[in-house]
């Protein structure tokens, strides 16, 4: 500790990494954040990860933090003014917009940035901008959550909250989530509750570190959810576990599903995922049988080609035992970015105005026509797994991304690249000069966590406050500002004299936040949505006597095996992931000197029994290779996968993933399949 406790001032805040939404306090001294301590938030009860203590503002002061605007002239970037790189910012989107149209522009937002942010963002595309090809990196993580709930349920969120799932409850069920790397807080709750007697039933290909403490591990092939789902539902049934008096009431769609599972016998499915069907019978007892039972998942439902149908898999087995809308038990994704649910209910999306309020549903664009006093565009817009093909085509000339960085992140980089350069105009807001910034015609340096005000929406649609602790740095500026000052000086004037007046504006249009604005969010605990108004204490529990939807949607789900499988030329089936100590492409974490001393590189995980007949040795460098590209990287041998699976993370440079992932994509929100996809290995000589 370079600071004595008496010289610093607190600032609470929220944490910038995951969904969890950790209350943090800020250590302020002079201007420098030098340290951070846990807040009793209502996700985090005083707990902290490694993330939330030591990487969560060291890179606030980094000294390659952006801080002046860069044009780039003959292939250099070049130090601009402020009024430089916004004439050029509207002149060149203006032109586009005029020669091709609104609909040749699109815009990517943040969603590690704050609501209000995001706000601002997608009303500057579509006022300004004119065009509805707006979207947040939910796309390509939690989209299938937003759609698959949205239909079965009538919301895409998470149903009840972090301590009501991980206290008292009688059983766990966790499909797809390695919890505690991936959201480390709600993972040291599951295993107090374990410790407090709940049974953990764990549904996961990998030995991830839950599993040890589980009940059961049914270590399912990746890419079989809707099948090993549908043999869960045929068990339930079969044995009389289903609650019948709440099918009869809140629900529709039953018989149809019923008749579609009574295919999917123990013996069909266990063969399907390649597990015991004695374990899928325990599995389907432990949970039905449960009186207050949760479902918890994560990207290991939703990231593949039947993502949304996994989803509403959720949804299909929750209501069959009437767990839903009562304490300890509903459908409940963990979010993964520290504001990815926010993103998404701003209206970050293609398909939806903020508030979920959809484009092609009869009044919402004349509704926000009113409000925005301007025309708008009236058509749903293409989503950024879309926009990427569109602008290899020509179709989409002009890219405003904000905070994302695609050529690390999304699938197979090569044709994200192709995206890039075939672009007339890109323009990229950051903190960092990034990987995807390289391409921009312009950057344009913004401000980070600790230097705005604002609010994040956590994955248990919390919302809460963030506040700033130090100023910005150069000449940096706030985001919502940026955009204002680019909607302005094409043609859509628009200013806001604080977060706060934002806010306001979001609840005079948003009917689930009508209640929600600053004073009230100045307790801890925040405000969850729906809040309809100034009296309403906000919902802990979705769906309670009444779905969102009216009656719960049951769906009739076959299953699809997964679109790229190991054949002879590929034989391995590769999954991707997160690790605890990095937070995704590591903007943020690797400018945290201990961090990257624990996890300084790639690597791939694979399974003895696979290593020993290559002649590859834990730590020995290897070649992996896919359809769409090549990387080296060092194996991780041992029994954390099962033969012929491999699992790497995509947080690194060095051999990144995505060179080799597959994006092909879900029918329904477009997300792509990173979770299987066929790869070779060979040991680097
Ligand atoms: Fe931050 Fe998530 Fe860790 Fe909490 S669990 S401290 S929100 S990274």
């Amino acid at each position: 500790r370079h600071f004595r406790t008496w010289e610093t001032t607190k600032v609470r805040t929220t944490c910038p990494h995951c969904g969890t939404g950790c209350q943090v306090d800020l250590l302020v001294k002079n201007n420098t954040i030098v340290g951070a301590e846990p807040a009793n938030g209502a996700a985090n009860r005083n707990l902290l990860c490694v993330k939330g203590k030591f990487a969560s503002y060291k890179f606030v002061a980094s000294g390659d933090r952006l801080d002046t605007p860069l044009i780039k002239r003959n292939g250099q970037f070049e130090k601009a003014t402020w009024d430089e790189a916004l004439s050029l910012i509207a002149s060149r989107f203006g032109a586009l917009k005029a020669t091709y149209g609104g609909s040749s522009l699109a815009g990517f937002s943040c969603s590690r940035s704050t609501n209000e942010d995001n706000y601002v963002f997608q009303k500057m595309m579509r006022t300004a901008f004119g065009t509805n090809h707006v979207d947040n990196c939910a796309r390509v993580c939690h989209s299938a959550t937003v759609h698959g709930l949205a239909q079965t349920l009538g919301s895409g969120a998470m149903t009840n909250t972090i301590a009501d799932i991980t206290q008292d409850v009688d059983t766990i069920l966790l499909i797809g989530s390695n919890t505690t790397e991936a959201h480390p807080v709600i993972g040291s709750q599951i295993r107090q509750a374990v410790q407090n007697g709940t049974k953990l039933v764990v549904i996961d290909p990998r030995k991830i570190d839950l599993a040890r403490h589980a009940e059961l591990h049914v270590q399912a092939k990746a890419g079989t959810n809707v099948a090993l789902i549908n043999g869960l539902m045929h068990i339930i049934i079969e044995n009389g576990w289903a609650d019948d008096a709440f099918i009869a009431k809140r629900t529709e769609g039953f018989e149809e599903m019923k008749a579609l599972v009574a295919d999917y016998t123990p013996e069909k499915v266990a063969k399907i995922c390649e597990i015991d069907p004695a374990d899928l019978i325990k599995a389907a007892e432990l949970y039905a049988k449960a009186d207050k039972a949760p479902i918890i998942y994560c990207l290991g439902v939703t990231e593949h080609s039947t993502g949304t149908e996994g989803v509403m898999s959720m949804s299909n087995l929750a209501m069959l035992v009437g767990k839903l809308g009562r304490p300890g038990c509903g459908v409940n994704p963990l979010r993964g970015q520290n504001n990815v649910q926010g993103a998404c209910d701003m209206g970050c999306s293609p398909f939806d105005f903020p508030g979920y309020q959809k484009i092609n549903q009869p009044g919402v664009v004349e509704k926000f026509e009113r409000a925005w006093a301007t025309d708008l565009n009236p058509n749903v817009g293409l989503t950024s797994t879309q926009v990427l093909p569109a602008a290899i085509k020509g179709d989409i000339k002009g890219l405003y991304i904000f905070g994302e960085d695609p050529i690390v992140t999304d699938p197979d980089i090569s044709h994200v690249r192709k995206a890039l350069e075939n672009l007339d105009f890109l323009v990229v807001q950051e903190l960092f000069m990034t990987e995807t910034a390289e391409y921009a015609d312009v950057v344009l340096p913004g401000i980070s966590f600790a230097e705005k005000d604002g609010t994040f929406t956590n994955t248990e649609r919390r919302i809460q406050r963030v506040r700033q602790a130090v100023q910005p740095r150069g000449g940096a500026r706030e985001d919502y500002r940026i955009f204002c000052e680019v909607a302005t000086r094409m043609g859509y004037p628009m200013a806001y004299p604080s977060a706060s007046q934002i806010m306001d504006e979001i609840a005079s249009v948003v009917p689930t936040f009508a209640g929600v604005n600053f004073k009230r969010l100045e307790a801890i605990e925040g405000l969850q949505w729906p809040c309809r108004s100034q009296d309403d204490p906000g919902t802990p529990i979705m769906h309670v006597g009444e779905f969102s939807r009216g009656k719960g949607l049951f769906m009739a789900i076959p299953y699809k095996p997964a679109k790229e499988l190991p054949d002879d030329a590929y034989p391995y089936l590769l999954s991707t992931g997160r690790m605890l100590y990095h937070y995704n492409t590591r903007a943020m974490t690797k400018r945290t000197a201990g961090i990257n001393q624990l996890a300084p590189h790639s690597y791939i995980e694979m399974n003895t029994q696979n290593a020993n007949e290559m002649g590859i040795k834990d730590g020995d460098k290897v070649r992996v290779y896919s359809r769409r590209g090549t990387i080296e990287t060092y194996a991780a041998v041992g029994d954390q996968v099962l033969p012929d699976a491999v699992f790497m993370t995509f947080h690194f440079p060095d051999g990144n993933v995505n060179e080799i992932t597959n994006s092909v994509c879900d029918d329904i929100a477009i997300i792509p399949e990173y979770k299987v996809c066929a790869v070779a290995i060979e040991p680097v000589k």
